[in-house]
């Protein structure tokens, strides 16, 4: 029904590609725990074990939570949805 494109246009995937790097770019500064398995940032090279310690950081939940909206925003926005 609706006349919206469908498929993704190289406008919009390079749209798309810049809100994914945005939300990469943020959570390289938030920074993980740099546990193998963080939910945040995986650790290059040397990291520790035991598990991602970042959930029981009410901050770095808080700045988490914060990119994953924006990046949600972003494609809504691409899709022509409201947020
Ligand atoms: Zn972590």
């Amino acid at each position: 029904m609706s006349s919206e494109p469908t498929t993704p246009t190289p406008d919009r995937e390079a749209l798309l590609a810049e809100a994914l790097r945005e939300r990469d770019e943020y959570l390289a500064k938030v920074g993980g725990c740099t546990d193998g398995n963080c939910i945040i940032v995986k650790p290059k090279g040397m990291h520790t074990n035991g598990g991602c310690r970042c959930a029981s950081s009410f901050v770095t939940m808080q700045r988490f939570a914060y990119a994953s909206n924006r990046f949600a925003d972003a494609v809504r926005a691409l899709a022509g949805d409201r947020p």
